[in-house]
């Protein structure tokens, strides 16, 4: 473990290593200000083929630093899908089964609070409802997620891709890797990025770009160009990297059956998990971007009516106008139009 400053506002961080349950090394990155929290733990969740810094793009106002402000004791957690692991084949399944369950069991013995509160976005956020309705998760008692999380929702021509593009690739490369926008090594990097840089004319970023093709069949696909500064624009060609095929099969899976479907066969989830009654009495606050070309906000009005249904008036769905899908967190302006939700909505009692 070590401490050192991380960020012109004084803030400290220190890597708080841990283990899977399958004996993977994951970590969490404890944010400190220069003031004790005062309030409880908050764990923040990243998507697939970034990392926990995704939080942290060059914006003069993050979450990260809102929730501290706010005095929240903050944790990222790198679980396997994060760059700064090691690549691996990873399924949603493995995620919600080993690794969430562990970093919230961290958090719970190093700060010494009983209750986690979580932030979860896209993949991070579907694998960790996974560990929330099979009650994996229980000293977590609210949970707002973005983008999607029991039922993913695409547009038709991102369908069609999963279904027909994916079982190709698959078979070309075990990863996509925007990183390729940097140095395309091997025959199918560079077709691939060179396929890209003819189809995508939206910006000159070529990780950007790659980002687009990669997670959808947007122009681009995981924000609004309006909404990012120039230098978190900048700033994101290293924030993407590699993503295993494992997960967009899955994905695919869960596109065709209009839920999250689980494909290891671990006893904790079964077939039908995201259709059962969830075994938490968590509240759930779902965010969708409503410009998100990545998933619909379809997909976070399905969960949430799905979830209300069986306890109507406890959980809450927002559709933010003018934002997509990562924006929420790294737009220029996210600090004044989604992080006061956030709070608000971290504030009220469960
Ligand atoms: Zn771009």
């Amino acid at each position: 473990m070590q401490t050192e400053p991380s960020s012109p506002a004084g803030f400290t961080e220190r890597v708080v290593p841990f283990l899977a349950g399958d004996g993977r090394s994951l970590n969490l990155l404890h944010v400190r200000g220069e003031q004790e929290p005062s309030k409880g733990p908050v764990v923040l969740i990243h998507g697939a083929g970034v990392r926990a810094n995704i939080f942290r793009a060059p914006v003069s106002r993050t979450l990260v630093d809102a929730l501290i402000e706010d005095g929240y004791d903050v944790w990222l957690e790198n679980w396997r899908a994060s760059i700064d692991l090691e690549p691996n084949e990873w399924t949603l399944d493995q995620a919600a089964v080993h690794d969430h369950p562990k970093a919230i069991q961290t958090i719970v013995r190093e700060t010494g609070h009983d209750e986690v509160k979580a932030i979860i976005h896209c993949q991070g956020s579907t694998s960790f409802m996974l560990s929330a309705v099979a009650g994996l998760v229980p000293q977590v008692r609210l949970i707002i997620s973005n983008a999607v999380s029991l039922h993913p929702v695409v547009s038709r021509s991102a369908r069609m891709k999963a279904r027909y593009a994916v079982p190709v690739v698959s078979r070309l490369t075990p990863y996509l890797d925007p990183q390729w926008g940097l140095k395309a090594k091997g025959l199918t990097a560079r077709a691939i990025t060179l396929l890209v840089k003819a189809t995508h004319h939206e910006c000159k970023n070529t990780v950007c770009r790659l980002a687009s093709f990669t997670y959808g069949t947007g122009f681009p696909t995981l924000w609004q160009h309006e909404n990012l500064n120039p230098e978190t624009h900048e700033w994101l060609k290293h924030e993407f990297a590699k993503v295993p095929l494992t997960f967009f099969q899955q994905m695919a899976e869960c596109l065709r059956a209009g839920h999250l479907v689980p494909v290891e066969g671990y006893r904790e989830l079964p077939e039908d998990i995201a259709e059962r009654p969830p075994e938490t009495d968590a509240r759930f606050v779902f965010l969708a971007g409503e410009l998100n070309h990545c998933f619909l906000p379809e997909s976070q009005r399905r969960t949430y009516e799905q979830l209300s249904q069986r306890r109507p008036g406890y959980h809450a769905l927002h559709v933010i106008p003018d934002y997509g899908h990562l924006d929420i967190f790294m737009g220029k302006e996210a600090a004044r139009d989604v992080f006061p939700l956030i709070l608000a909505e971290l504030d009220k009692p469960v």
